[in-house]
């Protein structure tokens, strides 16, 4: 059974910039990280030792990106909510 996604925030050490990655739990409950960010423009091993968050859900990441403000990577926002057009919470018009 293929779990939701999730998403890991990480800050990288160089610019402070905050970038989102693909997350997803093992079947020990362990939460993996892709090595490339959404947007492609971090890898997991620049990452700062700063926590934030990781493994939320889509609901939750942007929430909690939300109390984040300006240092959050653009593209990756982008990208987030590019994932939403195909949720229920979509605002725009229901098409067939
Ligand atoms: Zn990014």
């Amino acid at each position: 059974m293929k779990n939701k996604k999730l998403y890991t925030l990480l800050e990288q050490n160089d610019t402070q910039e905050l970038h989102l990655f693909n997350s997803w739990k093992d079947e020990n409950g362990t939460c993996k990280v892709e090595s490339n960010s959404l947007c492609n423009g971090m890898h997991f091993s620049e990452k700062a030792d700063t926590p934030l968050f990781v493994c939320e859900d889509e609901e939750n990441t942007r929430i909690l990106c939300a109390t984040r403000g300006r240092a959050l990577c653009e593209k990756c926002i982008a990208q987030l909510y590019k994932s939403e057009k195909a949720a229920h919470l979509d605002l725009s018009l229901q098409e067939d």
